[in-house]
Order: structure tokens, then sequence, then C-alpha cells
């Protein structure tokens, strides 16, 4: 059983390595950001209150958010296991996260902080080459993230349920870290 949320600024290698895990423990990957993507693709409500304030970087609010989460970590493939990538993404939504796991007597075995410099980011971000990486909103979104997203190092600390990791290595070597932790929070 996996339950584990990466935390990390935008560009860390969050989505990647999530995905690798994912794949390796046989749990769902759930990104925020994707699934909101998908929503915006598709033109659904939720992607329609989503758009702008993804496009200028912003976190959209929290309310949506709450049902998205809520959603997705009731259907049955998640009963197993999951990995948070994006979410949570404040104080406001750790809490949430944390009343509604207990109500499904569920807990999240450990936090993983992706550790990146801000130099390396912005060069990362700049060359993925996605809709909101343009220098402007990059730049924007790590300034969210300091904002918002890095309190939540002391939240998890508090509950001492973090963990670090070099994110500023190839991914085969972080993959490596990730599973060394990993086998130390569940055993
Ligand atoms: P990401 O792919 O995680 O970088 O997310 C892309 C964008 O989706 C972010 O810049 C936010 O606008 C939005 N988003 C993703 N996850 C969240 C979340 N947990 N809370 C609020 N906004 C989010």
């Amino acid at each position: 059983m996996t339950r584990l949320i990466f935390l990390g600024p935008p560009g860390a290698g969050k989505g990647t390595q999530a995905q690798v895990l994912s794949t390796l423990h046989k749990v769902p990957h759930i990104s925020t950001g994707d699934i909101l993507r998908s929503a915006v693709d598709q033109q659904t409500d939720l992607g329609k209150q989503a758009q702008s304030y993804m496009q200028q970087g912003e976190l959209v609010p929290d309310e949506l958010i709450r049902m998205l989460v809520k959603e997705r970590l009731t259907q049955s493939d998640t009963q197993e296991g999951w990995i948070l990538d994006g979410f949570p993404r404040n104080v406001t939504q750790a809490i949430f996260l944390e009343d509604f796991l207990a109500t499904v007597d569920q807990h999240c075995d450990i936090v993983i902080n992706v550790e990146v410099p801000a130099n390396v980011l912005v060069e990362r971000l700049l060359n993925r080459g996605r809709q909101d990486d343009s220098r402007d909103v990059v730049e924007h979104r790590l300034e969210v993230y300091r904002e918002q997203t890095e309190p939540l190092i002391d939240f998890y600390r508090d509950r001492r349920k973090l963990a670090s990791i070099n994110g500023n290595q190839d991914m085969a070597a972080v993959t490596e870290d990730l599973e060394r932790l990993l086998t130390e929070a569940v055993r």
C-alpha cells in the first residue's frame, strides 16, 4: 500500500517521478493539474471555471479543487493507495485532505518534498513549452508556490510526515532515492 504526496515547486519533476512510482507500485497517479488541463480541453463546467486562473498561474479556487479531489479519491481504484501530485497546494487544502482522509479511514504515509534550486526550475519550465510556461507566468507560479505552497513543508514536518530529496540529479537517481525513502516509510 502506497499513499504519498509529492510536494515541491513547479518544474521539480514531481509529475515524472509520480508517473514512474505509479507504475512500480501499481497505484494511481493523481495530478490535479492534469485533471484540470483535461477539463479545460473538454470545456467541461470545471474546465471553464478553472481556465483563466491556470492561464495566469494562479491557484484555482479551493472549492473546485475540493470537489475534484473528493470525487477522485472515492473512486474504486484509489482504495489501495495513491500518489498525489500538485495537491494540496495550500494549508486550507491540506487541512481539507487531512479531514477527508480521516472520514474514509485512510492516512498518508509520507510527504516527499522534491528540492531543486530556483534557477534550475525557471530553465526547466521555460524549456517544457506548456501553455502556462511563458516567462511571466512561470515567475508568477513560482511566487504563488513560495507564498502558498511552501508553508506546507512546515505543516507536514510538524506532523512528522515530511521527507526531502534532491530533485537536481538525473531521473534514475531521483527514483532510487524515492524508493529508498518509501521502503523506510512503510517499514
Ligand atoms: P500543475 O500541473 O500541478 O503545475 O498545475 C497547473 C495549474 O493548475 C496550476 O498553476 C494551477 O492553476 C492549477 N492547479 C493544479 N493543482 C491545483 C491545486 N491543488 N489547487 C489550485 N490550483 C491547482
